[in-house]
């Protein structure tokens, strides 16, 4: 079997209303889905990280740079094609977009691997330790409103979470140190004092800014505080962890098992949340996964895009063991966005519903068990909402 094309469909629609976190509000939805074809009729399918115009960029390097690379090869060589990539775009990125575009291309591979052996993901990583994950869903967006408005609307926003079924609920952060202690607050009050909540700082804080906060979270009690400083400070994420009790999290935009290596030995996190549709695939996550239980990390992992990406973190929490194992282990798990997502909701030809899933089955998703990612997109709905 040869490898003949590989095509990346970026998708776009205007979200009914603006969202934020805490480096800008945004408007768009964007999804970049990769599509391996091959000379026997069976194509795979995988997902980049990027949104917005980086994914028209991440568009050009995965047809114009990658694919030719890749063109004429055996799909089913999916390290030894990993490792010519990657060398050949050492020297150009070794983090950030050459990377996202490598992740979904080697998604698409493992895809295709399934589909061409009849397995799905979970199987062929050696099997499933469940086949329903626990959800957590998140919510809870900055909007150009008020801080009166935003603490009624966390407060709601959190307790509505835990409504709908989900195992626990996670903010933003961003509007400063003093309205976002009143923010976290507000959502401790909303969930009541025996569900978990975390807060996702998209790395706005200093370290001195990150403590304060921390310190508030400790006598709130939240499960953990998300990328609370700039990813490249690793310095600030072990201050961090010295002096507050709340797990410390982290990891979405470090890429490579070079990368989590240095997170992990000079232990940086609590819990590590690897990005799969961007530190380099399916491939360099199982590499990532195997060194961050080395270290006894828990990883749950970091998931953001489309009902493939959404598939793809549903195959490898499926085959994540537990750390450390016991009969009642901590579960890993999913990772929802509960603001609009058609492309997460309406991509495929039968979709996950997660939100249905979630309200029948109190706050748990099936682990799909068809072949590959075990999931088919609907190309009437791909063509339809191309860029
Ligand atoms: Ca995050």
């Amino acid at each position: 079997m040869k490898i003949t094309c590989i095509k990346s469909h970026v998708l776009g629609y205007d979200l009914p209303e603006e969202l934020g976190y805490s480096q800008q509000y945004y408007a768009r939805r964007t999804a970049h889905l990769v599509e391996i074809e091959t000379d026997e009729g069976i194509s795979g399918w995988g997902e980049c990280f990027g949104p917005g115009n980086i994914a028209l960029a991440n568009r050009a390097i995965v047809e114009q740079v990658i694919q030719p690379m890749l063109l004429g090869e055996d799909p089913m060589a999916r390290e030894v094609l990993w490792h010519r990539v990657y060398n050949l775009l050492r020297d150009h990125g070794q983090k950030g977009m050459p990377m996202q575009a490598l992740s979904g291309v080697d998604i698409a591979l493992w895809d295709l691997f399934g589909k061409i052996v009849g397995q799905p993901i979970h199987g062929l990583l050696g099997g499933a330790f469940r086949d329903r994950v626990p959800v957590y869903g998140y919510g809870m967006m900055l909007k150009r409103e008020s801080l009166a408005e935003h603490v009624a609307r966390f407060s709601d926003e959190a307790a509505a979470i835990r409504e709908a079924g989900f195992v626990a609920t996670k903010m933003k952060v961003g509007l400063g140190v003093r309205d976002d202690i009143a923010l976290c607050v507000a959502v401790r009050e909303g969930v009541g004092p025996d569900f978990d909540f975390m807060v996702d700082a998209n790395h706005c804080y200093t370290v001195n800014d990150a403590m304060t906060v921390g310190l508030a979270l400790d006598e709130l009690g939240a499960y953990w505080f998300e990328e609370p400083v700039a990813p490249e400070d690793l310095d600030g994420y072990i201050r961090l962890r010295d002096h507050i009790a709340t797990h410390i999290s982290g990891g979405e935009a470090e890429f490579s098992r070079w990368g989590w290596r240095e997170l992990l030995t000079r232990g940086c996190l609590d819990i590590a949340q690897p990005e799969v549709c961007a530190l380099g695939g399916i491939s360099e996550y199982q590499k990532v996964l195997a060194m961050a239980h080395a270290h006894f990390t828990p990883v749950v992992n970091h998931v953001w895009g489309s009902a493939i990406a959404v598939a793809a973190n549903l195959q490898l929490l499926a085959a994540m063991p537990p750390l450390p194992g016991g009969l009642f282990p901590r579960e890993p798990w999913l990772e929802f966005d509960t603001t609009d997502n058609r492309f997460r909701d309406q991509l495929l030809l039968e979709p996950l519903d997660i939100q249905g899933q979630v309200a029948r089955s109190g706050g748990t998703v099936s682990v799909p068990t068809g072949p590959g990612l075990g999931v088919e997109p609907d190309r009437d709905f791909i063509a339809h909402y191309a860029i």
